[in-house]
């Protein structure tokens, strides 16, 4: 077999093409799967990924609804993929609240946090002055807002 038949053989365009690519070629039927996996992120591919992502998502959340003894109940993935029971709702706010704690944890342990003395530092659980200040400043406003004073 020579070489350079077998290359002509090939779809047209570039191996590696993305969409910035300035040989990008809209047309190439390698959009999608084979697409994606090259780096390309083109509606055609994004939409493949999306597509898979979800299939993904659905077809755990049926393996799960369906096995009860499935290792992955009480896990937040389980959660994440919108398994209704109980086991894993709780580990997806456990997990939500893990995330919590530990940013309450970095910002008690660095006075410099650049989220002392905003909203999202005492909606963390932060009742530095900052904090309480930023959310003392917020009710004010809020209020006064809702009264419809200047
Ligand atoms: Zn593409
Ligand atoms: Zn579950
Ligand atoms: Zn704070």
């Amino acid at each position: 077999m020579n070489w350079n038949k077998r290359y002509a053989s090939r779809p047209k365009g570039p191996i590696l093409y993305k969409h910035d690519d300035e040989n990008f070629n809209p047309d190439d039927p390698r959009h999608g799967d084979y697409g994606y996996r090259m780096g390309c992120r083109c509606g055609v591919c994004k939409q493949f990924k999306s597509d898979e992502d979800k299939q993904h998502r659905e077809k755990k959340l049926k393996e799960l609804i369906n096995n009860p003894d499935d290792p992955r109940h009480g896990t937040p993935g389980g959660g994440k993929v919108g398994c209704p029971c109980e086991p894993c709702q709780t580990a997806k706010i456990n997990s939500r609240l893990n995330t919590q704690t530990k940013i309450l944890s970095i910002l008690k342990a660095d006075p410099d946090h650049p989220l002392h003395g905003t909203l999202g530092g005492y909606n963390h659980g932060c009742r530095c002055d900052g904090c309480k200040d930023a959310m003392n400043t917020y009710k004010r406003e809020y209020y006064r807002d809702l009264i419809g004073e200047a």
